[in-house]
């Protein structure tokens, strides 16, 4: 290795410092949504009044394109509830100004794929679709999504699957309940030719109140780190599993905290936070309709240069795993009332708060910034 080489940073090194637009950028398009999945990170239900409007969300696109943003997730409440859902992927995916276009990743319940939506989306380019289910059966899934969901994201499925839209993904959070089902999961995805997608559960949104009863066991985090050193080379995970490494080899993913550095969140009314997991007034960077929009919010706020700076070790300094597991999740810490720059709540090496041995006064965990719970049952 050459001298220049070795005076190189490494990617993460790099990445941690920042870059000038976010490689992992989320927009939750609103807060309606036609379920009420119990652990939603976003409280999603109804719609709030201060949603962007399709001319402000164009905007936003705009901008986003000038940033060389090089594709957006795309997410909710429920994405496919606004009427304008369709004008705005369509405006995001076409190349306009001598500018590409942006590409788009969708998360959706399914409710709104059927036979004739199936065929529009499979005839766009730069598209990609994330179908959510919790559980390989009725019974497992819709204990946590709701009655009937199952089946209708099966539906959505076969309707993608027949309109040949390609490799779709099924995205699924780990849960104490489906950890058994990993490779089920896999296998339904093979059906279909689309791939899976698997994310750590945290305690966010209303996942607030229902992780103690759903955030994998300890055994069970050792089941999923195994599994996915088999399988994962074939499994998208983000950044979900890097606590995980403190168990041996590192998985892979992306193997740090983006939040404010790589990854953010753009949320229904225009807010920005640091990441899809944190919606809190501590982790709030701006709003897009202050002026100077995003681009001034992503480079200059004094939230994201403060993420982008080295942060402490803190209680996890004297681990020997720490290069490994990076003391685990910012968002998991947080909402389980532990210091930033304290051991992640699912520490693998029994440092966490492990609900039950660590009693955490719940008065005192932050509540998420706000609650748009029940249900928007049509389009609005
Ligand atoms: S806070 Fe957690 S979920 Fe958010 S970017 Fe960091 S590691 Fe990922
Ligand atoms: S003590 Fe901290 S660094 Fe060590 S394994 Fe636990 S969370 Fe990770």
């Amino acid at each position: 290795m050459s001298a220049s080489a070795l005076a190189q940073p490494s990617l993460t090194t790099r990445l941690k410092s920042g870059l000038d637009a976010p490689i992992c950028l989320t927009w939750e398009l609103t807060y309606a949504c036609n379920l009420q999945c119990v652990h939603c990170l976003s409280s999603s239900g109804q719609r709030d009044e201060r949603e962007l409007n399709t001319a402000e969300a164009k905007h936003v696109l705009d901008e986003l394109r000038r940033m060389q943003v090089f594709y957006i997730n795309i997410g909710g409440g429920e994405p496919m509830v606004r009427r304008d859902f369709f004008e705005l992927i369509e405006y995001a995916v076409t190349p306009r100004d001598g500018a590409d276009g942006i590409g788009v990743k969708f998360s959706t319940n399914g409710a709104f794929i059927d036979e004739a939506n199936a065929r529009r989306l499979a005839a766009m380019d730069y598209l990609d679709i994330q179908i959510s289910i919790d559980g390989v059966d009725a019974a497992t899934n819709d204990a946590v999504r709701g009655n009937g969901s199952y089946a209708m994201a099966r539906r959505a499925m076969d309707n993608l699957s027949a309109a040949n839209f390609g490799p779709f993904k099924i995205s699924v959070v780990a849960t104490r309940h489906n950890v058994s089902q990993l490779d089920q999961f896999k296998a339904l995805a093979d059906s279909y030719g689309a791939q899976l997608r698997l994310t750590r559960l945290r305690p966010s949104g209303r996942g607030v109140d229902t992780w103690d009863d759903l955030h994998p066991t300890q055994a069970q985090q050792r089941e999923i780190y195994d599994w996915l050193m088999l399988h994962g080379e074939n499994v998208l995970t983000g950044d979900s599993f890097f606590h995980l490494n403190a168990l041996g080899d590192a998985l892979p993913g992306l193997n740090m905290c983006g939040a404010g550095r790589v990854v953010c969140l753009i949320d229904p009314v225009g807010d920005v936070y640091a990441c899809p997991f944190v919606i809190h007034g501590d982790f709030r960077a701006g709003n897009l309709r202050d002026s100077g929009g995003f681009s001034r919010i992503w480079r200059e706020s004094d939230l994201f240069t403060s993420l982008r700076e080295p942060q402490s070790a803190g209680a996890c300094a004297s681990c020997g795993a720490f290069d490994a597991c990076q003391g685990g999740c910012m968002a998991a810490k947080f909402f389980t009332g532990v210091p930033l720059d304290g051991p992640d709540p699912e520490c693998v090496i029994g440092n966490g708060v492990d609900s039950g041995t660590t009693p955490v006064a719940i008065a005192l965990k932050p509540r998420p910034a706000a609650d748009h719970s029940k249900p928007t049952s049509r389009v609005q």
